[in-house]
């Protein structure tokens, strides 16, 4: 750990589920496999009243049109942790996917930080193929436009640093630009991998996810987020429901928020 580095505290916010099967979840699977859930979340940074949202999740008619359990707005419920969206400044959006970019209406004060090759993807010729756009909402990508015509948009090229203790690095794989974020925190430096991996099991049997743009990029991603991480355990997934049984609860009961700044498993030493 660098002591002269902020540490940040981050959090998680579960915000839909989806009852679906284990063998959707890997390349390489079993038929055999069983049921395995598959959770949503947005994350948060907080140091003082410096905040930092890392995606903006979907709302309750996508959830509708998609088969999503939708369980409270990823937004408007930040507002039960204390957090006004209107004090939101910087947002990170990890990848253009719907599960990531929607309800950015809900952020007016925001500048929204992505890579330039997520845009060029979201916007080019692999759109044409279904199979690639499918995990996209065409107005989610529109709405993402009018933003870089506001003035709203950063765009990235690679890594990148955002604040002190805070940078981002693009890994691909999932999506052309796929990027993850990496904070200091009072336990180390943690990794939001966000779709780099969906599952621990993703990462650490170094077993990719089946929607992919480049599978060779996202197995590379794997070895990237070990690298960045203090450890493994340091490795925060991005759809995988132990993040909510591992770390520690926070905010009002019911929240679904959980601090990822702590030690997983509630033990302070580990
Ligand atoms: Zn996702």
């Amino acid at each position: 750990m660098s002591a002269e580095l902020p540490c940040w505290e981050v959090f998680a916010l579960r915000y839909a589920t989806v009852a679906r099967r284990r063998l959707e979840m890997f390349i390489n699977h079993d038929l055999h496999d069983g049921p395995q859930a598959m959770d949503y979340f947005v994350w948060l940074l907080r140091r003082g009243d410096d905040l930092i949202l890392v995606d903006t999740g979907f709302n309750a008619s996508m959830a509708a049109q998609r088969g999503r359990e939708f369980l409270r707005c990823p937004i408007g419920s930040l507002a039960g942790a204390g957090i006004e969206p209107q004090a939101i400044r910087d947002v990170v959006i990890t990848h253009a996917h719907y599960d990531h970019a929607g309800n950015l209406d809900l952020l007016p004060q925001a500048r929204f930080h992505l890579q330039e090759r997520e845009m060029q993807y979201a916007t080019g010729r692999d759109m044409r193929q279904k199979m690639m756009r499918h995990a996209y909402c065409v107005d989610h990508v529109c709405s993402l436009v009018r933003l870089v015509f506001d003035d709203r948009v950063e765009y990235h090229d690679g890594d990148w640093a955002l604040r002190a203790g805070v940078t981002v690095h693009l890994v691909g794989g999932h999506t052309r630009g796929l990027q993850v974020v990496r904070v200091h925190t009072a336990r180390g430096w943690i990794v939001l991998a966000s779709d780099a991996a969906h599952y621990l099991e993703n990462f650490s049997a170094r077993s990719p996810f089946p929607i992919v743009a480049d599978v060779g990029d996202m197995l590379r991603g794997h070895d990237r987020l070990e690298a960045l991480a203090e450890s493994p355990a340091h490795v925060v997934p991005g759809h995988d429901p132990l993040v909510m049984s591992l770390y520690p609860r926070r905010g009002p009961p019911g929240l679904d928020l959980v601090s990822l700044s702590e030690m997983p498993g509630g033990a302070q030493d580990r």
